[in-house]
């Protein structure tokens, strides 16, 4: 069925979606704007009563809900401006996670890249987090993978930046750090809508 669907869903409409698994593993639809996903689902309902897949009461019953029939073909449907392929394993991903914390980073200009493969290609996240450590928190790596790939912590230290008086930097630390080690990165142990926690990890130290 879901074969059929596609292959004539291709051949009636102009608009705008992907269909492919999500980062939850299930099969998604992406689409760019509300109309789009309208139209793609009143398709997709002409095209299982065509094929007798539904009876036509049953279409006629479904036809009230605006997104009934996607749920023919897919398991969960997302719009442009909250998910997004990952340039790496092509899975339609949440920009956010449900923490609300970021879900993608950009190694390079127009490539953009899930956490599941920051971690899978932790070295290419790296180099992304220290083309500007002050402004870039690892919040994707854990400590064990920081530490397979040489890093150790500075110190125990947590330190705390936030919207209630928590004022520490990574300027001042990552400024005199940098004079002792190669690579310096800030990474994040705890974080919340109001307030973030973090450690210094260093790699290199200079003789
Ligand atoms: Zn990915």
């Amino acid at each position: 069925m879901v074969a059929t669907v596609l292959k004539e869903l291709q051949e009636a409409t102009n608009c705008y979606y992907e269909y492919r698994k999500d980062s939850y593993g299930q099969m998604a639809m992406l689409f760019q704007s509300v109309e789009d996903m309208e139209q793609v689902n009143s398709k997709i309902g002409e095209i299982l009563l065509a094929n007798s897949y539904i009876t036509q009461e049953d279409y006629d019953t479904k036809l009230k809900s605006q997104c009934a029939f996607i749920y023919y073909i897919a398991d969960a449907f997302y719009y442009s401006d909250e998910a997004y392929i990952c340039d790496g394993c092509r899975r339609i991903t949440p920009m956010y996670m449900a923490d609300w914390r970021r879900n993608y980073f950009e190694p390079t200009e127009g490539e953009i890249y899930c956490s599941d493969c920051a971690v899978k290609d932790a070295d290419v996240y790296i180099a992304y987090l220290l083309e500007a450590p002050c402004e870039r928190l690892n919040v994707f790596l854990s400590e064990d993978i920081l530490k397979k790939h040489g890093f150790v912590a500075l110190s125990d230290t947590e330190y705390e930046t936030g919207l209630y008086g928590q004022t520490d930097s990574p300027n001042p630390i990552y400024y005199k750090l940098r004079k002792q080690f190669n690579d310096v990165i800030f990474h994040a142990t705890c974080v919340t809508p109001f307030a973030t926690e973090w450690k210094v990890f260093v790699r290199g130290e200079q003789q």
